[in-house]
This record gives C-alpha cells, sequence and structure tokens, in this order.
C-alpha cells in the first residue's frame, strides 16, 4: 500500500487540516473512495466495546474540547475530534491501535488509518449502535408501548419506565421531562416526528431537538443501559434559558414546565409540535371581576359593602397549568406525626374554579370558571409560599384523590404525580438541619394500571394507594 491510499478522506464539510496536493489524480481517486462504502473487518469487530460507549454524553473533543467533528472511538467509547493525519482522533488510532470511529452527528463510520467508510447497514452490530444513538420507531411499534424490553445485559425493563441521571441537582427538570414523556400525543410526535429523526437534528443547540432526543432515548426498546443521562439535554437547557435553569442549582419545577412549554409551543420551525401542545395541554379560563364600592358614614368608618355589578369585566385567559391553594397549615407542636398532617379533598380545591367560590381582594370579588377543559389536565399544589428557602415551613397538606375524577362533569384519570420530598443534607447549625428538596415522580402503564415510582434512576412499582400519601406538587390528568 502505498502512502496515498493510506490518506484518511475528507469529508466535504470536514473542518480538519489534512491538507490535500491539487494533483488531479488525487482528487479522482477521492471522488471515487468517498461514495465507496467498505464492509467492517472481522478483525475490527472483535475491537468494538459497545459496554463502554455512551452516547448520552456531552458531544465533545475529550482532548481538544471542540466540540465540531465529533466522533465515537467504537473501542473504548472516547470522544474525539477527527479525522485527518494531524488530527487527535487520528493520533489515537495510531497509538492505541483503535481503528473503528463512529462520528455522533452525521452517524457515518470510518476505518483509521485506511480512511475509508464502513456499509453499516449490513452489520448488526453497527446497526444496534447507531439506533442507540438515534433510536427510531414506527406508529405500529409506539401503539404497543410501554413493553418489556432487554437492555445489552439481557434485564428487562419497561420502556419509557427509565430513569435520568440526577448529574448534581437536575431532580427538577427530570421528573418534568419524564412528565411530558408519558403524555401520548406528545409522546408520539417527538418519537415519530420525521423532523426528529434525520441525523442532522442541531441537538446541541436546538430545544426541542434535544428535548425530542431524550424522549427517543427513554422509550428506546434497545437501552444499552436501563437509564439514560440528560447531560446533553441539560447543557442546551442551561444555555437557552441563560443559567436561569441548570443542573447546578435548584430550582421550582413548575417554573421549568412553563418555561419548557412556553419555549416548544413558541417553536416556529415545528408547528404540529405547537399545534399539539395548545390543542392537548393548553385550556381556558374565564375571570370575571366585579368592583366593590365601600360605603362608609360621617365618621369615616365603614359601615358596607356594595357591589358594582354594572361595573363587572369578564376576561379570558388560557393556561397551561391550574393553581390550587392549599388551606392554611396550622403549625405542628406534636413533631412529624403523619396524624396530625392536615388532608383536603382535590374535589374542594378545584372548586376554585367552578364559578361557585369567589375570592374577595380588597376592592373586588373574583369568580373563575374553566371554559375549555384540556385533554391533559395539569394541576399544580401550592405549597411553597415562601419560596424553597425555608423548606421547613413549605405546606404539607395531603390531598386526597383518587386515580378518576369528574370535573365539572369532564372525567379524568391520573397519568403522572410528581411529588416533593424533603431530606435532610447535613447541618446547617448544631440545631438546624441542611434541608433539601428531592422531586420524584409516579407514573401509571395505562396497559395494566401498574403505578410505578422513579426516583433519580431507580425505578419501583407501587402501590396505588402509597402515591396518594406524598406531597403532590405537579400532576398531570387524561380527559377519559
Ligand atoms: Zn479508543
Amino acid at each position: 500500500m502505498n502512502s496515498e491510499t493510506k490518506r484518511p478522506l475528507e469529508d466535504s464539510n470536514s473542518d480538519d487540516d489534512d491538507d490535500y496536493s491539487g494533483d488531479e489524480h488525487i482528487e479522482v481517486v477521492k471522488r471515487v473512495r468517498r461514495t465507496e462504502k467498505v464492509a467492517l473487518p472481522k478483525a475490527y469487530i472483535d475491537e468494538i466495546n459497545i459496554k463502554r460507549l455512551d452516547f448520552d454524553k456531552e458531544r465533545i473533543c475529550c482532548v481538544t474540547l471542540s466540540r465540531s467533528n465529533i466522533y465515537c472511538c467504537l473501542s473504548c467509547g472516547k470522544y474525539l475530534q477527527g479525522r485527518g493525519r494531524s488530527t487527535v482522533m487520528f493520533k489515537h488510532s495510531i497509538e492505541q491501535k483503535h481503528h473503528v470511529f463512529l462520528n455522533v452527528t452525521n452517524l457515518k463510520v470510518y476505518l483509521l488509518p485506511e480512511g475509508s467508510e464502513v456499509e453499516t447497514s449490513a452489520d448488526p452490530l453497527l446497526r444496534d449502535i447507531l439506533y442507540a444513538v438515534y433510536p427510531t420507531f414506527t406508529a405500529a411499534s409506539v401503539k404497543e408501548f410501554p413493553k418489556v424490553c432487554r437492555d445489552l445485559d439481557d434485564r428487562a425493563y419497561l420502556n419509557g419506565f427509565i430513569g435520568l441521571n440526577d448529574l448534581n441537582s437536575n431532580g427538577y427538570m427530570n421528573v418534568v421531562i419524564l412528565a411530558l414523556s408519558h403524555i401520548p400525543p406528545l409522546r408520539d410526535h417527538f418519537l415519530l416526528s420525521n423532523k426528529y429523526s434525520g441525523t442532522d437534528s442541531p441537538v446541541d443547540t436546538d430545544l426541542t431537538a434535544s428535548v425530542a432526543l431524550v424522549v427517543k432515548k427513554l422509550w428506546n426498546c434497545r437501552l444499552l443501559r436501563r437509564n439514560v443521562s440528560p447531560q446533553q439535554l441539560m447543557n442546551v437547557v442551561s444555555s437557552v434559558s441563560k443559567t436561569k435553569f441548570s443542573s447546578d442549582a435548584h430550582e421550582d419545577p413548575r417554573l421549568f414546565l412553563l418555561w419548557l412549554l412556553s419555549k416548544l409551543s413558541t417553536n416556529g420551525d415545528d408547528r404540529i409540535l405547537q399545534k399539539t401542545l395548545m390543542k392537548q395541554l393548553q385550556g381556558q379560563i374565564e375571570i370575571k371581576s366585579t368592583e366593590i364600592e365601600t360605603i362608609t358614614n360621617e365618621a369615616d368608618q365603614t359601615v358596607k359593602f356594595k357591589r358594582l355589578e354594572s361595573e363587572s369585566t369578564i376576561k379570558k385567559t388560557k393556561f397551561w397549568l391550574l393553581s390550587l391553594d392549599l388551606p392554611e397549615m396550622k403549625v405542628f407542636k406534636d413533631g412529624n406525626d403523619v396524624n396530625s398532617v392536615p388532608q383536603v379533598r382535590i374535589e374542594e380545591l378545584l372548586s376554585k374554579y367552578t364559578e361557585q367560590m369567589e375570592h374577595h381582594t380588597k376592592d373586588s370579588v373574583k369568580t373563575y370558571k374553566v371554559v375549555k377543559y384540556p385533554n391533559f389536565l395539569i394541576l399544580y399544589y401550592n405549597r411553597f409560599n415562601n419560596g424553597f428557602t425555608s423548606l421547613k415551613d413549605r405546606n404539607q397538606t395531603i390531598v386526597e384523590f383518587s386515580n378518576e375524577m369528574d370535573f365539572q362533569g369532564n372525567r379524568y384519570r391520573l397519568l403522572s404525580n410528581i411529588t416533593h420530598d424533603c431530606i435532610t443534607k447535613g447541618k446547617l447549625s448544631d440545631t438546624e438541619d441542611l434541608l433539601v428538596s428531592k422531586w420524584k415522580i409516579n407514573v401509571l402503564n395505562t396497559k395494566d394500571n401498574d403505578w410505578y415510582e422513579i426516583d433519580d434512576i431507580e425505578i419501583r412499582k407501587v402501590e396505588e394507594e402509597f402515591i396518594f400519601l406524598k406531597e403532590c406538587y405537579i400532576q398531570i390528568w387524561q380527559r377519559l
């Protein structure tokens, strides 16, 4: 083999720095070889170590820290910039004697130092690897979900019922992503839309594309391992939100949910997603506001309030979630005795939105009435009047609900339930513990009505009664 044929060849958009001479003959050879694909040699198949591969991690070269032209070494799993002679990937190939590299953006596989492209469709191992990077689905297969699948170690799992790693403090984002991934029309859009099946989705920068990819991985039927790392999505979220939401600091899942829905529903590149969100998740509420006139006597004392019905205004407004106020909690005297925690029925909280309940302010009376019931109703329980800085002052009222409920003639069933836990993470002082929020989610398998709790990467089947004892925070109900 002469030295020229040993040279790796470039993609037309490759930005690495291996220059070729202008020799016409070499140009012709290059053009021909670009279109020729080779079978993966047997010796190289044995070199591939699928267990060392991780396609959830950030697409960044581990040596140069560059984000362009990133390949995964299929022997050791390292992400390296390539693929010309002067690149770190080429050097890695020579020094480590690793020969098979996958471009994680366009899913092309190359052999180094030869430089030839591999025909991937003929090799089952390569097909599995490509599927792990970008899982694909058919409408027929999605109808069967969730189903029992097997990971690389032949361990059974239910697709969709998969944990997302808590990288630091991103539990609040994970539960929101999991909740959204269990709304069937939204899930199906992300799994089936051609927009996110392509290999050139800008998952490193585009929020919708990176959400779509995480949803695809959660519903993947051939996971390499039974959890998904949201690291890439977290990086995009952090960048798009200008670090308001990041994995470095706790935030409110409600705020993250509202932010995400607002971003996804205004993504002009995906009109179908916009329509799906608005049609399925968005409701409308009518707010009637009546002014109150205060009538005073000569001594300036209030003697009467008069409703100015003629001054009533009616305003309609759209909502993503309905906010429910919990009854005020009395301060406990007897510690955390569960019997002392107040309880309230969900119907009582929802009566806020049925026009029967009046809300008095200083100078007006308001009533609320839902005029458009969404197919997927999101309820939010307001537990943190004082914010997250003082967790021990949160409202711990237990909400009593059944797995189905009637809301003004609309039948809903509970699909998912984000819960709040408070855990001790050290000491603030000799007498005070450092408390942090821990977010978990209960999700329903609608095929057999079993409930699961997803706690970080742990998945547990749970009894229905167990769900109702938690501090529910956000719930998604499906209209039947
Ligand atoms: Zn390697």
